[in-house]
């Protein structure tokens, strides 16, 4: 599955945020409780209203989303690149992450220290920036040192590597991500497997007050700004509605929403975001049984997206029934599009689009 790493300096709401996303029930359904995997692992269903109407028409018993897991990251703290805070850890767990959700505190409280005194979310973001940025420089000198002897032996894959991990240095120098170094397609597997924290896409949760939760505030507009000038995510929360809602029930949750101006909890917009900022998308397995979502990236063809279901699927794939979602809800049902020839016998080389609701045939 995907995972998001939730990041940010010191009391900025990031337990107040995860213990949220651990506890709310609301957009998920009753049948499919958030699991805790460790203390600071957690999955959470992706909201979906396309796979309850879809269930709805096939009748299915069971409704199961799919998931994102949430991992708190904690311990991020000035010079935990250097080793202080939890430091070593910390930056661990990060290249184990897809991508970051960096918690930015975006809400004036004076019973609330801010590390450095002041609320500034962009020094803040800089801040953590700046540390990974750091761990990465000493990361690469240490790996360039290493492979100095099979470079000088011709491996072509080091030499690759070497090439690749100059190209990163040289910007990081600059001061800048990695991410802002430009991959050609051949070298892109090879790029991200040096797994370099600064490549990872963020992210930014503006942490607000319960006021400013609808409308966002002056320094949540400051971190947007910011967001899309580095061609990274934001969304706009308040940790503490988010903590509340967690503890209602969905009926109570959506007159709150309400009350509040809100559309949607934060939390199905932060999972949302995510979702958007890893380009993934979801195809649908749908029948009496159970009606099911699947993620996969953007772009994935028909046997790999069945891969996701069972290894099986993919080596012995031999077509996808497919049916694209406008037409299920349009016929009716499987039968209906298939009676109005809208079901499709898709090979080897399709590209799965999101919304197909597909049926593989497969060699044992
Ligand atoms: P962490 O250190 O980043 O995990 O931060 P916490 O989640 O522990 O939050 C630190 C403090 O800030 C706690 O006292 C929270 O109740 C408070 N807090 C979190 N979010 C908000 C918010 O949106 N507004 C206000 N006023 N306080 C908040």
């Amino acid at each position: 599955g995907f995972r998001m790493g939730i990041v940010g300096l010191p009391n900025v709401g990031k337990s107040t945020l995860f213990n949220a996303l651990t506890r709310t029930a609301s957009a998920q359904a009753a049948n499919f409780p958030f699991c805790t995997i460790e203390p600071n692992v957690g999955e959470v269903a992706v909201p979906d209203t396309r796979l309850d109407k879809l269930a709805g028409i096939a009748k299915s018993k069971q409704i199961i989303p799919t998931r994102m897991t949430f991992v708190d990251i904690a311990g991020l703290v000035k010079g935990a690149s250097k080793g202080e805070g939890l430091g070593n850890q910390f930056l661990a767990n990060i290249r184990e992450v897809d991508a970051i959700a960096h918690v930015l505190r975006c809400f004036e409280d004076d019973d609330v220290t801010h590390v450095d005194g002041r609320v500034d979310p962009v020094s803040d973001a800089e801040t953590i920036e700046t540390e990974l940025i750091i761990a990465d420089m000493e990361s690469l000198e240490k790996r360039l040192q290493n492979i100095v002897r099979k470079v000088k032996g011709g491996d072509k894959e080091a030499i690759q590597q070497e090439r690749l991990m100059k190209d990163a240095l040289a910007v990081l120098e600059e001061g800048k991500p990695a991410r802002m170094v430009e991959v050609a397609e051949d070298d892109q597997k090879a790029w991200r497997m040096l797994q370099l924290l600064s490549s990872k896409p963020v992210l930014y949760v503006c942490n607000v007050n319960e006021a400013d939760a609808a409308t966002g505030n002056a320094l949540s507009e400051k971190v947007a700004a910011m967001a899309a000038e580095q061609g990274n995510g934001h969304v706009v929360i308040s940790a503490q509605i988010e903590e509340e809602i967690s503890q209602l029930d969905a009926e109570e949750a959506a007159e709150f929403l309400e009350e509040l101006g809100l559309e949607e909890a934060g939390l199905d917009r932060l999972i949302k975001a995510g979702y958007d900022l890893l380009h993934l998308e979801t195809y649908f397995t749908v029948g009496p049984k159970e009606a099911r979502a699947w993620t996969i990236k953007t772009g994935t063809q028909a046997p790999q997206a069945a891969g996701v279901i069972h290894g099986d699927f993919e080596k012995g794939f031999i077509r996808a029934e497919t049916i694209s979602y406008d037409d299920f809800i349009a016929h009716n049902g499987e039968q209906g599009a298939k009676d109005a020839g809208r079901m499709r016998a898709e090979g080897k080389s399709y590209t799965v689009k999101d919304g197909d609701v597909l049926h593989f045939l497969f060699n044992n």
